[in-house]
């Protein structure tokens, strides 16, 4: 599912209404029924306005009629809460436009996104669920019996957990984008100018760089965390170039690191597996690549225990709960996470079928890319200009 802007500029501050009314509607209902979206709504021109709404919404993909339900009604789709997103942060300011996609991840689009300074920003939508969604029927009974199961809450947990703990990190010190917005599935952040350690193929010294990635991972036990998918992905290789003395370029490397929804505290009950997996993983790589073995074995998980909370670290495993997490939630969220990496080989190629009737996502794949966030022109909010990379987003409009 990639996210496509084009439909935005069309929509009138009617179909906003009744797209919200929707979202509202779901928070009770898997399936909103129309009588309660026309309710939700509450539009002037009355039922009819909401009927022109539902069409024009549904003709784009933003809602989806479902049919076989004991009674009509719709849901929200992906591509809706997109663009509920998007209008908050366009609305607030934070977003102006859209750009090129940076990054595809099973459970996640990266977009690049400008503010109406043309400042670059990126812009993280967690798609937690999509599995479940594609595919076959059983899943759905599944889902239908897993309480809070749904795509919409766990991508919005998953937005939430990951911008408290950038928000927590980079008040530390760590190493890691700025935070700038949250909105339901979605964050935005400060866009790092690096490449990921995945596509790096040489660098001068592996092992001040291995030294560099294994003291960041223990810098975040000290404050009672464990990444949990500390690999070449997600740690962004900065190069920082500087003057010595002699007036020659020196360049130093510096481990940003990223993607933070499965993140958990040192006291976990698998945090010895999490933690080891994280330092294997690291160091396998760091031997493939580079041809480097650390001398020294470890580290330990049972010595970074001990750091936990010393020097004045402060511990921020307890960060999400402060955020108005509940346990529950951090439970749901990690269930997901988990059969999400059971199922990623069954999920290794995408469109090999499996689309269920539950699927009736605008999917895209296929679509042209050629003018791919370009939200087009000749409507009323044509004045608002167009930024550099991409196409601006309508601000609200009542
Ligand atoms: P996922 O959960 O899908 O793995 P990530 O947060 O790891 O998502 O992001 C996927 C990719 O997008 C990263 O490997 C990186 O290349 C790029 N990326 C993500 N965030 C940023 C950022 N703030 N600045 C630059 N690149 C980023
Ligand atoms: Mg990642």
């Amino acid at each position: 599912m990639k996210l496509d802007t084009r439909a935005m500029r069309h929509l009138a501050s009617e179909d906003w209404r009744v797209l919200t009314a929707v979202e509202m509607g779901s928070k009770n209902h898997e399936i909103v029924p129309t009588p309660l979206i026309e309710k939700l709504s509450r539009l002037r021109g009355g039922a009819n306005g909401v009927h022109r709404s539902i069409s024009a919404l549904a003709k784009v993909g933003l809602i989806a009629r479902v049919k076989e339900a004991k009674y009509d009604g719709y849901r929200l789709t992906y591509g809706g809460l997109d663009y509920l997103a998007l209008h908050t942060y366009s609305s607030r300011k934070e977003v102006y436009s859209v750009g090129d996609r940076i990054g595809v991840g099973k459970e996640s689009d990266i977009m690049l996104v400008a503010d109406h300074n043309n400042v670059q920003r990126v812009l993280k939508i967690h798609r937690l669920g999509r599995i479940s969604f594609r595919s076959v029927k059983s899943n759905r009974d599944y889902l239908k019996n897993r309480q809070g199961g749904s795509w919409m809450y766990l991508s919005r947990l998953a937005a939430m957990k990951e911008y408290a703990f950038m928000t927590a990190l980079l008040e530390e010190g760590l190493p890691v984008p700025t935070p700038i917005a949250q909105s339901r599935h979605t964050i935005v952040m400060s866009l790092i100018d690096a490449f990921p350690l995945r596509q790096i193929s040489s660098v001068p010294d592996p092992a001040s760089l291995y030294g560099e990635v294994i003291s960041l991972l223990l810098r975040l036990a000290k404050h009672g965390l464990i990444h949990g998918d500390y690999n070449e992905f997600n740690i962004l290789i900065k190069e920082n170039k500087s003057l010595d003395e002699s007036g020659e370029e020196t360049i130093t490397l510096e481990p940003i690191v990223i993607d933070f929804p499965q993140m958990v505290s040192m006291e976990h009950q698998n945090a010895e597996m999490y933690f080891d997996r994280d330092v294997n993983c690291i160091k396998r790589f760091f031997s493939r690549r580079f041809g480097f073995t650390s001398d020294e074995p470890g580290p330990f998980f049972k010595d970074a225990k001990k750091t936990v909370g010393k020097d004045g670290a402060k511990r921020l495993d307890a960060t999400v709960e402060a955020s108005g997490f509940t346990k529950k939630m951090l439970k749901d969220l990690e269930a997901a996470i988990k059969e999400k990496a059971g199922s990623k080989e069954e999920q290794a190629s995408p469109h090999s079928g499996g689309e269920s009737e539950v699927d009736d996502e605008t999917e895209d794949g296929d679509s042209d890319d050629s003018d791919e966030g370009n939200l087009g022109e000749g409507d009323s909010h044509t004045d608002e200009g167009v930024g550099a990379d991409g196409s601006s987003i309508p601000g609200e409009s009542d």
